[in-house]
């Protein structure tokens, strides 16, 4: 299934996709040997699309106030009438869970409305597609090329499938990450580069709070707040101290796909098993070979996976300008998110909980608001601009990112000149190494949130 807007936006290149979709959902049939696949292909497209016109924007999707529904385990049935949840609940192992929250209540209502008012037969022709096509990517060749000629050209325009080899990483990467990143950090991330990056970690956070107490319009009330999340934070540098448990996972050589299935059954589990024991706060959500960092609200946390820790945006050999320009720019995004438009809803201990005083917080959107008009009139297409609401939190923490940076590599020269290399002044060689890191993240994300 595609994204909402891709089955309810009006422009021509939309209708085109929509087209080539019920083409590639017809596709996936027929290779799978389904009969009268083009009729149901037409079914399914129909279901889809009335499953994305109940869903959220994705705007709406991102504020945490609207998405805090946390509904009893047997309201569902009175509040989303429709599936019989009862038989739902038993097969997802929630049987014992009093309440759980709902993403985007209407979408759930809305859905389970659906299931009363479609035949059968419609929804087993959606979930057998829907396996088949979530799965092609470890289905013979056939299936992998047809996933491919839809999903990779025509939806992102990627002119050409990667070869097998790195397709076959990206599995093992996904399936089985931190056994993959135990040996990776064995190999490619010295204690000496970790005791680095921890201790830049460490300024930053203290020229953060050297900002947050020069913000002449914050309150004493919100400014404690804010310095108490802040020293709470918890930072995860290269790798978690604890790595997840694989025990009783089967892997076997003769079906990849097998081995998938299995590995998201346990990690399932695992999640499932999560739910009767305290928040683990120092639980990593990345693996330690992504090049890559993310901001966790709910466990008021940051993860660097070692993998960003190495050059262009890293190197325990280089100077100061160099490493705060780069990988110290992508330590300030992530500690700012903590206090971007959504980090700033969540209190130190990862709740959801309001700490600013009314004027402090209308401040702070009357300010954002300036922010979601400027990045509203860039254009990166004639005919669409950014969505300035939409990408608020990322320029928050890029430009926050960046200025704490700076001010990080002013403290770590300890009150000297800066020197100059290659004709190059401190400033000069700090905005460079940002610029270098900056253009690498392009088309790689840099931000994990
Ligand atoms: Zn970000």
């Amino acid at each position: 299934m595609l994204n909402r807007e891709y089955y309810i936006a009006d422009s021509s290149r939309m209708a085109d996709i929509r087209t080539r979709y019920k083409a590639h959902i017809a596709a996936v049939l027929k290779l799978a040997k389904i009969e009268n696949a083009d009729a149901r292909a037409a079914r399914i497209f129909d279901l889809e699309t009335s499953i994305a016109k109940i869903h959220w924007s994705r705007a709406d999707s991102a504020e945490a106030q609207k998405t805090n529904n946390p509904w009893k385990r047997e309201d569902f049935s009175a509040k989303a009438p429709g599936l019989d949840w009862s038989v739902f609940f038993k097969a997802a192992g929630l049987m014992d869970q009093p309440v759980i929250m709902v993403w985007q209540p209407s979408a759930i209502s809305g859905e389970a409305a659906l299931v009363a008012d479609r035949p059968l037969e419609i929804w087993k022709d959606y979930l057998t597609y829907q396996l088949l096509d979530s799965w092609s990517f470890l289905l013979p060749k056939a299936f992998v090329e047809e996933r491919f000629a839809f999903y990779g050209k025509v939806v992102t325009g990627t002119p050409q499938l990667r070869e097998r080899w790195k397709r076959a990483v990206d599995s093992t990467n996904y399936f089985l990450g931190h056994a993959v990143g135990r040996l990776y950090v064995q190999r490619y991330f010295s204690p000496e580069a970790k005791a680095k990056a921890e201790s830049m970690v460490a300024d930053l956070v203290k020229a953060f709070g050297q900002r947050i107490d020069k913000l002449t319009w914050m309150s004493p009330q919100t400014r404690a707040k804010a310095r108490e999340k802040l020293a709470t934070l918890k930072v995860g540098v290269g790798y978690p101290a604890a790595w997840p448990d694989c025990s009783g996972l089967e892997i076997s050589r003769d079906s990849a796909l097998g081995n998938a299935m299995r590995a998201e059954l346990h990690q399932y589990r695992r999640s499932l098993a999560k739910l009767y024991k305290p928040v683990d706060r120092s639980e990593w959500w990345m693996i330690p070979q992504t090049v890559n960092a993310v901001n966790l609200p709910i466990q008021n946390a940051l993860n660097f996976p070692a993998a960003i820790l190495q050059p262009p945006y890293f190197d325990p050999e280089a100077d100061a300008a160099y490493n705060y320009g780069a990988i110290g720019s992508v330590i300030g995004h992530e500690i700012s998110h903590s206090f971007d438009d959504q980090g700033s809803q969540f209190d130190a201990s990862g709740k959801l909980a309001n700490w600013w005083t009314p004027e402090d917080f209308a401040h702070f959107q009357k300010a954002s608001q300036k922010l979601i008009a400027q990045y509203d009139s860039y254009h990166p297409f004639p005919d669409l601009s950014v969505n300035g609401r939409q990408t608020l939190s990322e320029n928050i923490a890029d430009i926050a990112g960046l200025s704490v940076a700076y001010d990080g590599y002013r403290l770590s020269l300890k009150g000297k000149a800066a020197p100059v290399r290659q004709g190059l002044t401190g400033d000069q060689r700090f905005f460079i190494s940002f610029a270098r890191a900056g253009e690498i993240s392009i088309g790689s994300p840099s931000c994990g949130k």
